[in-house]
C-alpha cells in the first residue's frame, strides 16, 4: 500500500431495508476514500444514512437491511478485499472486525456483554485475533487500557461494564476496539452518550490515538464542532446521499450546498452570546420511503429552483480541487 493509495474505497453504496411500508434507501449511491491515517468526518441529521453507512463497511447491517449494490474495497495490507462480497455471518469478516477495522458505539452498554469483567472481553478479542496465552492476553489488554487512560488498568480490568462510569465506560469500549491495533477505526456518535466535559475528553483521546497508532478514523456525528477537532475531510449526508464532500478546511470555510451552510449556521459560536441568530434549517427529514423527486433537499432548500430541484436529481460536480457538490447551482 503506498501511501497516496486508500485504505478504504466505498464506491456507489446502495444499502436499502425492506418493510411492508415500502423500501427505504438508507445509503443511496455514497462513494468515498478513506487513506491511511487519515480522518473522516461524516456529518447530517438523524436518518441521514450516516450510522448505516458505518454498518455497511462492517457487514452488521439490521436483519431487513441489505446492500444492493456497490463495493466497500477495503486494504489489509495483505490483500485487497470487497467487503460486499463476503458472508457476513462468515469467518473472513469476522476476522477483518477488529484486526482491520473497529468500531464504537454511542452506547458502550450495547458493546459490552454485563455478565462478564472488561478484561474478559478485551483479552478475548486479543486472543482471537493474535498469536497469544491467557496471560500475555492479559498483560496487553492492561497496557491498552492504560493508554486510553482507565485509571488502575491492572484493578479495573476486573471490574464489570456496569460498575464503570459512562466516561470509564467509553474509554473501556475504545480500548477493546484498540486492542488488534485496526488500520481503521470507525466511531459512531462517539460523544452524543457522555456529558460535555467527557465529550471534550473522549476527544482529546481520539485524537491522541489516531497519532499514536497512526490509524485512519471515520467519524460519524451531527455535531460538527467534534469533525472540526478532529477531522481532515468532511462528508455530508441527506437522505442516503453524499451532498458535499470536501477537506474539513475547504468545507468549513467555503461551503457550497444548502444543506451544508444551513447545517454550519445552525450550530452556536462561542463568543456571540444571546445576540447571535441561529437558523434553524426549516422542516424535518422526510421518511425515507417517501424520499421527494429530484434533489432530495427540494422541500427544505431556501434556493429551491422550481421545475428543475424537484425533477431532476443533480449530478455530482467538484467546485474546487477536491470538493465535490451534488446541487444544481453548480451544474
Ligand atoms: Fe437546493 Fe436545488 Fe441545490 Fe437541491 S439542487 S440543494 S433544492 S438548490
Amino acid at each position: 500500500m503506498t501511501e497516496n493509495s486508500a485504505l478504504l474505497t466505498v464506491r456507489n453504496l446502495s444499502t436499502h431495508f425492506f418493510s411492508r411500508e415500502g423500501i427505504s434507501p438508507a445509503v443511496d449511491g455514497v462513494s468515498f476514500d478513506i487513506r491511511p491515517g487519515e480522518a473522516l468526518g461524516i456529518a447530517g441529521e438523524s436518518g441521514c444514512g450516516k450510522s448505516v453507512t458505518a454498518q455497511s463497511i462492517m457487514r452488521i447491517v439490521p436483519r431487513n437491511g441489505r446492500i444492493v449494490d456497490g463495493e466497500i474495497i477495503l486494504d489489509t495490507g495483505a490483500e485487497i478485499v470487497d467487503l460486499v462480497k463476503l458472508d457476513p455471518t462468515g469467518t473472513r469478516i469476522r476476522d477483518i472486525r477488529g484486526k482491520n477495522v473497529s468500531m464504537v458505539f454511542q452506547e458502550p452498554m450495547s458493546a459490552f456483554s454485563m455478565v462478564y469483567t472488561i478484561g474478559n472481553q478485551i483479552t478475548e478479542v486479543i486472543r482471537l485475533h493474535q498469536q497469544c496465552d491467557q496471560t500475555e492476553a492479559r498483560i496487553r489488554a492492561i497496557d491498552i487500557l492504560r493508554r486510553v487512560g482507565m485509571p488502575n488498568p491492572e484493578q479495573s480490568i476486573d471490574a464489570y461494564p456496569f460498575a464503570l462510569s459512562g466516561g470509564m465506560r467509553q474509554r473501556a469500549m475504545i480500548a477493546m476496539a484498540l486492542a488488534c491495533r485496526p488500520s481503521l477505526l470507525i466511531a459512531d456518535e462517539p460523544t452524543t452518550a457522555v456529558d460535555v466535559t467527557i465529550q471534550a475528553q473522549v476527544i482529546e483521546l481520539l485524537r491522541d490515538l489516531q497519532e499514536e497508532f497512526g490509524m485512519a478514523l471515520m467519524i460519524i456525528t451531527h455535531d460538527l464542532a467534534v469533525i472540526s477537532e478532529l477531522c481532515d475531510r468532511v462528508m455530508i449526508m441527506y437522505l442516503g446521499k453524499d451532498v458535499e464532500s470536501a477537506p474539513a478546511v475547504e468545507l468549513f470555510s467555503n461551503p457550497k450546498h444548502p444543506y451544508t451552510i444551513g447545517l454550519l449556521n445552525s450550530v452556536p459560536e462561542l463568543g456571540h452570546g444571546k445576540a447571535q441568530m441561529l437558523e434553524a434549517i426549516e422542516g424535518s427529514v422526510p421518511s425515507l420511503t417517501a424520499r421527494p423527486s429530484g434533489c432530495p433537499f427540494h422541500t427544505r432548500c431556501p434556493k429551491f429552483i422550481p421545475n428543475v430541484c424537484d425533477v431532476e436529481l443533480p449530478p455530482q460536480v467538484e467546485v474546487a480541487p477536491d470538493h465535490y457538490v451534488r446541487c444544481h447551482l453548480y451544474v
